[in-house]
């Protein structure tokens, strides 16, 4: 293609859409839109070292740095699209419309706040640098009560390092268990373990029914009548992606913008990220339609895949996956491949390495249509991606669990 690639997001996504076509030489001219004043910067650490190490580490990504000067890339930074015009090939930025002849919209997600927080003092959610900055500031202030609402990946995380920084820790979770509707209760369980190990209060099977407080937040009062006392509050409540902007644009959005299988959303328009929806060949037996992730790798590879396709859409290229997460709680590293995809009926989950009662070590197995379609391994690193080799090779379910006996051995 020659003409101008528009980037929509500047983080994730959008770095290696730009760094993708780059590599492969495509030298027309480029602009990368960002809503953030930042360069692009990696957002795990943002609820791990960056909340409790002594020093505040630079998540920069190191690539950020080529993009003016090597990629000769014009960056819009601090400047939110605001709308999208597929049939005159436009983006609204600020008050100019910026025409593209290709873009990728890589606008990820944003925090839910928990209803009824509105403006109170001490309550907070996490998705951005600037987020982490003001709670990191927050729990250094005298020794604060720290409550989560939400034991997911972020409030899970937040927890942990509220621990590590020596706080009093609690998380109120309404489901049963942590991570219940990806993993499944009874590993959900285990992950409740190394919470309470590691001297956190967990509450779980109980929702939130209000925030006391006038001006600053004082307690969460729970459904059951409970009072829990606390003077910094993170809601952990999910993220839901940023697609408001592109109201009216003419694309299908259905909890992120529905793409084809080469991540085509509209001729010319290509998605990446924790916005797309699209369907992932390698689970289209056991999935109902297309899928969304909010994975760093995904977010990653989707990124350099949208912008291949978008310069050459003569030759686009499917993407597919097999799902990957990581997220680090206190010094544990839970390791999720595959579609957890748990609450379906006909998911058989089987610990083959170690124990999970006690919170791990150990390795769980997810099949269903007789094949393995996903593996969890806490504290066991190089179980991962075994497994997911075998989900890629669409493994049979007795064959992944002689592989698991195998290792066993
Ligand atoms: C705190 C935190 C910790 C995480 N930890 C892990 C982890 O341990 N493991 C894991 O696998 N994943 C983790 N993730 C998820 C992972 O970081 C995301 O999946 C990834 O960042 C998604 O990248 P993205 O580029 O699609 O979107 P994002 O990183 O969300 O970036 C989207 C960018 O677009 C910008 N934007 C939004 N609207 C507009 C607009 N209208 N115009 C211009 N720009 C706009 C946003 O400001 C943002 O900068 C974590 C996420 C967070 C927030």
């Amino acid at each position: 293609m020659t003409g101008t690639l528009v980037v929509v997001g500047a983080s994730l996504a959008g770095l290696r859409a730009v760094e993708a076509v780059r590599a492969d030489g495509w030298d027309g001219p480029i602009s990368l839109v960002g809503a953030e004043e930042h360069l692009p910067y990696d957002r795990p650490p943002l609820t791990k070292d960056y909340l409790c190490a002594d020093e505040c580490p630079d998540t920069t990504y190191r690539g950020s740095a080529r993009l003016a000067d090597e990629f000769g890339v014009t960056l819009h930074l601090g400047e939110p699209a605001t709308a999208l015009d597929v049939d005159e090939g436009t983006v609204v930025v600020g008050d100019r419309p910026m025409r593209y002849d290709a873009l990728v919209l890589a606008t990820g997600s944003y925090a839910r706040s928990f209803p009824g927080t509105g403006n109170l003092d001490g309550v907070f959610t996490i998705r951005t640098l600037d987020d982490a900055r003001a709670l990191r500031g927050a729990l250094r202030v005298g020794s604060p009560k720290l409550t989560v609402i939400g034991a997911g990946f972020i409030g899970s995380e937040v927890a942990s390092v509220g621990r590590e920084l020596g706080l009093d820790v609690t998380v109120v979770e309404r489901a049963p268990t942590p991570l219940a509707g990806a993993i499944g209760e009874r590993m959900g369980q285990a992950l409740t373990e190394i919470h309470r190990r590691n001297g956190t209060k967990v509450i779980t099977g109980v929702g939130v029914d209000g925030i006391v407080g006038d001006t600053r937040v004082r307690a969460v009062r729970l459904a059951d009548g409970r009072d829990v006392q606390t003077d910094v509050l993170v809601a952990g409540v999910g993220a839901a992606p940023c697609t408001e902007w592109l109201d009216g644009a003419g694309l299908t959005v259905e909890d992120g913008v529905v793409a084809d299988a080469t991540l085509a959303a509209a001729p010319g328009v290509y998605v990446a990220g924790d916005i797309a929806r699209w369907p992932n060949a390698l689970f289209d037996d056991v999935l109902d339609g297309p899928m969304r992730l909010q994975h760093w790798t995904s977010a990653a590879e989707q990124g350099a895949r949208a912008a291949r396709n978008a310069v050459a859409p003569s030759r686009a290229q499917p993407y597919q996956t097999i799902p990957y997460f990581w997220s680090d709680w206190y010094s544990s590293r839970i390791q999720f491949v595959g579609v957890p995809d748990s609450d379906r009926h006909d998911v058989e989950t089987s610990v083959v390495a170690g124990d999970h009662t006690g919170g791990g070590p150990f390795t769980a197995l997810y099949c269903a249509n007789d094949r393995i379609i996903g593996a969890l391994a806490v504290d066991m690193r190089a179980e991962a991606m075994k497994y997911r080799r075998l989900i890629a090779q669409n493994t049979g379910r007795t064959a992944a669990l002689e592989f698991a006996e195998s290792r066993r051995r």
